[in-house]
């Protein structure tokens, strides 16, 4: 079956796999699955590329009957908010998220402020390669509006959470779309801001987008020089969050993440939604404060979707991709930035003294070459040796899990390399290592034998 879709919409090199002709089609087959009519919401990152593909897009579903609300430059979850907030049919986002500067892509919403489902994505691509797309005649041609929308979302954001104490933030944009967002969002609450990277730019000089401890050297040291209580920073389409405590420590995504979900908690039996990949410290909190972890494949439509079906409190990946859907279902960087502080105002504790009470869980990570082809037949031979094993639990959400007493490990294949990968966590580095070397040296006899 040919696809268009990865893991989180469309992606690729400008020119190579992303071609304004792309685009364009792509508009018009959006606008065909909604049936040529009502309004689509497009917002775009501030790449080189976006305002071309936003062109080109605009094109298509106006082509195709559909009305368009341009939102222009913003972050990715505002796109969710403005279909809400302007009763649109759907949303379609022009971004590569935290891909280098020659990458872009597209992301569509639907009307509740969702991103895409594989199986609404599924749709999509037969109408792109059945070439089953409609225009309409010359009179029923879409028309174009161009609408403000961040200054309410800065709005409802602040409206929905109280803070009592004023906090002194470093937020790091990496010069992505947050920067129109963040800092004037904590502003709005009081905080003391300073900024590094956060004027929107393209080729985004200032550091890699990936907002991983290694493009986060500057923001740490910033965070400790000038005593600030936190330091924020965004991938480039600011959909996903990292932290820095006041030492100057990149929090742990997991713990972070830990954290933040077990805070989210009102009553027992509450539903928090995290990726298979995520390790046993979000179990471990959650369950102190009486939730419940349901455990989704990786990728942000993933978890929204769960959120959705459990009526859960909070879903995030490791990644940094966090979803509040008391306030809507998109993975919201600058709403996870607030709930943050509102971790740290609640509690009146540094974010260090938070995370350190945490418990240390280790985790190691190999991965084996193994062709694109032979992926799915090794797979299924991993699955059947796994059974010899004693262990608790085996699940099969997403690649294959297996739960022993004192840690898991995780066999999957990489969606864009050809390798397999094995993540395995356990209270020690050693029992880690054990669990990773023995997924690895079955997997090698499922690829020669
Ligand atoms: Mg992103």
């Amino acid at each position: 079956m040919k696809k268009l879709f990865g893991t989180s919409g469309i992606r690729g090199v400008v020119w190579e796999q992303i071609t304004p002709k792309l685009i364009m089609d792509l508009g018009l087959v959006f606008a065909t699955h909604l049936d040529n009519s009502g309004s689509v919401v497009v917002g775009k990152d501030p790449r080189l590329s976006s305002g071309m593909f936003e062109s080109c897009i605009v094109s298509g579903l106006l082509s195709g009957g559909c009305d368009v609300k341009r939102i222009d430059t913003v972050p990715t979850p505002v796109v969710g908010f403005a279909v809400r907030r302007l009763k649109a049919k759907a949303g379609v986002m022009i971004t590569a998220s935290h891909n280098p500067p020659q990458y872009n892509g597209v992301k569509l919403w639907d009307s509740s402020g969702m991103a895409y489902t594989s199986q609404l994505e599924t749709e999509i691509e037969s109408i792109y390669f059945d070439k089953q797309m409609r225009s309409v005649s010359w009179d029923s041609i879409g028309r174009i509006e161009k609408v403000e929308v961040l200054g309410s979302y800065i709005d409802e954001v602040v409206a929905a959470i109280e803070l009592k104490h004023e906090y002194k933030i470093i937020v790091d944009c990496g010069n992505g779309s947050g920067s129109l967002v963040t800092p004037h969002l904590f502003r709005k609450f009081g905080c003391k801001v300073a900024t590094l990277n956060s004027h929107p730019d393209g080729t985004f000089p200032g550091r890699g987008l990936e907002p991983s401890p290694e493009n986060l050297g500057e923001l740490c040291k910033a965070v400790k020089f000038t005593g600030a209580d936190l330091g924020i920073a965004h991938d480039g389409d600011a959909d996903r969050i990292a932290a820095v405590d006041e030492a100057g420590r990149v929090a742990q995504a997991d713990k972070l993440l830990a954290l933040v979900a077990a805070h989210q908690i009102c009553q027992k039996d509450n539903v928090v939604v995290t990726t298979v990949d995520a390790s046993s410290v979000v179990d471990e909190v959650v369950g102190r404060y009486g939730g419940k972890i349901m455990r989704t494949p990786v990728g942000d439509v993933n978890v929204a979707a769960a959120v959705k079906k459990h009526d859960a409190v909070f879903g995030g990946e490791p990644s940094g991709a966090w979803i509040f859907p008391s306030f809507h279902l998109a993975p919201d960087g600058a709403l996870a930035a607030v709930k943050i502080l509102k971790l740290l105002d609640s509690t009146g504790k540094k974010l260090s003294k938070l995370l350190d009470e945490l418990p240390d869980y280790q985790t190691a990570r190999k991965k084996l070459a193994c062709p694109n082809s032979q992926k799915a037949k090794v797979m299924e031979k991993f699955g059947l040796k796994s059974k010899e094993f004693s262990c608790a639990r085996v699940s099969q959400i997403d690649g294959i899990r297996l739960e022993f007493k004192d840690g898991w490990v995780l066999v999957r294949p990489s969606g864009t390399e050809p390798y397999i990968r094995v993540t395995a966590e356990s209270k020690s580095l050693t029992r880690a290592q054990e669990l990773a070397t023995m997924a690895i040296k079955i997997l090698k006899r499922c690829i020669h034998n």
